[in-house]
C-alpha cells in the first residue's frame, strides 16, 4: 500500500484539537523560553472588550462570553481558586497588547495567589500596538504563548472591519514576538464581507510563510446589535453560503497542515456564544466536525473518480474516522449516494485521516489531502 505526499505526524496530527503544549521557561529575552514540554490543562479567563479601543464591525464579546459584570480579580479567584494540579491560564478575548502597563501588571497580580500552580500564560490579542513594556511583563509573567487575530490578510477588508490594523502589521508582530521567544500562534476567519476564493489563498499562503505555532479558524458569525448585523439587514454585502464557508475553511485546513501547521479549534463552541443572538452566518455547533467530514467526503470522492470506481464501494478506515466518512446525520453517505455510489465501511488498523477503497477486485489507497486534487490554493 502506497500513501503519498504524507507524513505520519501529518496524520496524527489531523484529528488532533486541543492538544496543547505548555512548557517551563527561564525569564530572559531575545532566546526560546520553551524548554520543556508538558501537556497542561488550559484554564480560560474571558477578559471581553479588555483594551478594546476600537470595536471590530463584528464583534460583541458581551454576546459570546458567559461573562457578566463582576470584578475581574473576584472571578479570577472563583475560577481558580480549587485548582491544586498545575496548569496554564488561557486569556482570551480583548485586546491585551492595548492595555496599559500599570493595568496589565494589576490584572497579573490577580493571579499571584495562585502561582505555585500556574506554569505559564497564554493570550489573544490583536497585533497592535506593539509596545516594549507590555511585551516585557507578559514575559516577566510567563506568557509562553501569543494567538494574534487576524480575519484576512487584504488590508481594505481589515478596514471594512474597523481593525484598524494592517496585514504587515500583523506580519511585523509576528516577527518581533517569536523573535523575542514567544510561541505565536494565529487565529483567522472565513465568511468575512467581500471575501473571495483570491484572500483564501493568500490566508494560506500567508500562514505557510509565517509558519504559526497553530492556528485557529473561526467562521464569521452575524451577531444582532452589531455594525456587521446592521450591515447584512440592510444588504449592503452578499454573505457565501454555509456550505461555502465550510469549504473555505477546509481548504485553509488542509493546505496548512500539509506544511505541518496543526489547527486546534475550527468554530465557535456551544459555550462561548449566546445562540438566540445570532441572525446570520456560519456558526454551527460542529463547525469543525462539517469541515473534517467535508474533507473525507471530497477525498474519497476524487479516489473514487480517479480509480474509475462505480457502484458498490467498500471504504476501510481508522475507528476515528468511521464519523467524517459517514458525515453529518450520514449527510456524506447521502452524498454519495445520490451520485450513484453504494458505500460500505469497515474498521481497519490505518493512519487516521486515510482510508482504503476496494471495489470489485480492485483497490487503491487514499488521504484527506486528495480533497485539494483540482482546488489547491496556496
Ligand atoms: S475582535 Fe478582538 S479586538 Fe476586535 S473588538 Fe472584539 S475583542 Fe476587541
Amino acid at each position: 500500500m502506497v500513501f503519498l505526499n504524507f507524513s505520519t505526524s501529518q496524520f496524527l496530527s489531523f484529528w488532533v484539537s486541543h492538544c496543547v503544549l505548555s512548557s517551563d521557561l527561564p525569564l530572559t529575552r531575545h532566546a526560546s523560553r520553551v524548554t520543556d514540554y508538558q501537556f497542561l490543562m488550559i484554564v480560560p479567563i474571558f477578559l471581553p472588550h479588555l483594551g478594546c479601543q476600537d470595536r471590530c464591525i463584528y464583534c460583541d464579546q458581551d454576546a459570546i462570553t458567559d461573562v457578566n459584570a463582576r470584578g475581574l480579580k473576584s472571578r479570577i479567584e472563583e475560577i481558580l481558586t480549587s485548582r491544586k494540579d498545575p496548569f496554564e491560564v488561557g486569556l482570551y478575548g480583548g485586546n491585551i497588547f492595548n492595555i496599559k502597563p500599570e493595568a496589565l501588571r494589576r490584572l497579573f497580580s490577580y493571579f499571584d495567589n495562585h502561582r505555585a500552580v500556574i506554569k505559564n500564560f497564554r493570550i489573544s490579542t490583536k497585533p497592535v500596538p506593539l509596545d516594549d513594556e507590555v511585551i516585557a511583563i507578559l514575559i516577566e509573567n510567563r506568557v509562553t504563548t501569543i494567538e494574534l487575530g487576524i480575519p484576512s490578510f487584504n488590508d481594505k477588508i481589515l478596514e471594512l472591519l474597523n481593525r484598524k490594523h494592517t496585514a504587515k502589521d500583523l506580519e511585523n508582530a509576528f516577527k518581533l514576538l517569536t523573535g523575542e521567544g514567544f510561541q505565536v500562534a494565529l487565529q483567522v476567519m472565513v465568511g468575512l464581507p467581500h471575501e473571495t476564493m483570491e484572500d483564501i489563498r493568500e490566508t494560506v499562503a500567508k500562514i505557510i510563510s509565517l509558519k504559526p505555532f497553530y492556528i485557529r479558524i473561526y467562521p464569521l458569525a452575524f451577531i444582532n446589535g452589531t455594525p456587521l448585523a446592521d450591515m447584512y439587514k440592510a444588504q449592503k454585502f452578499v454573505p457565501i453560503t454555509f456550505d461555502e464557508a465550510i469549504h473555505r475553511a477546509m481548504l485553509i485546513y488542509l493546505n496548512v497542515l500539509q506544511h505541518e501547521i496543526k489547527t486546534v479549534k475550527m468554530g465557535l463552541t456551544d459555550n462561548e456564544v449566546i445562540k438566540e443572538k445570532i441572525i446570520g452566518g456560519y456558526y454551527h455547533p460542529a463547525f469543525g466536525f462539517l469541515v473534517k467530514s467535508e474533507a473525507f467526503y471530497r477525498a474519497v470522492s476524487a479516489k473514487v473518480a480517479e480509480a474509475g470506481f462505480s457502484g458498490e464501494v467498500a471504504v476501510a478506515v481508522s475507528n476515528r474516522d468511521i464519523p467524517h466518512l459517514l458525515g453529518h446525520k450520514r449527510s456524506n453517505i447521502v452524498r454519495f449516494n445520490e451520485a450513484g455510489l453504494s458505500i460500505t465501511w469497515q474498521v481497519n488498523d490505518i493512519p487516521t485521516g486515510t482510508f482504503l477503497l476496494r471495489c470489485r477486485h480492485k483497490e487503491t489507497a487514499g488521504n484527506v489531502f486528495d480533497a485539494l486534487s483540482g482546488v489547491r490554493v496556496e
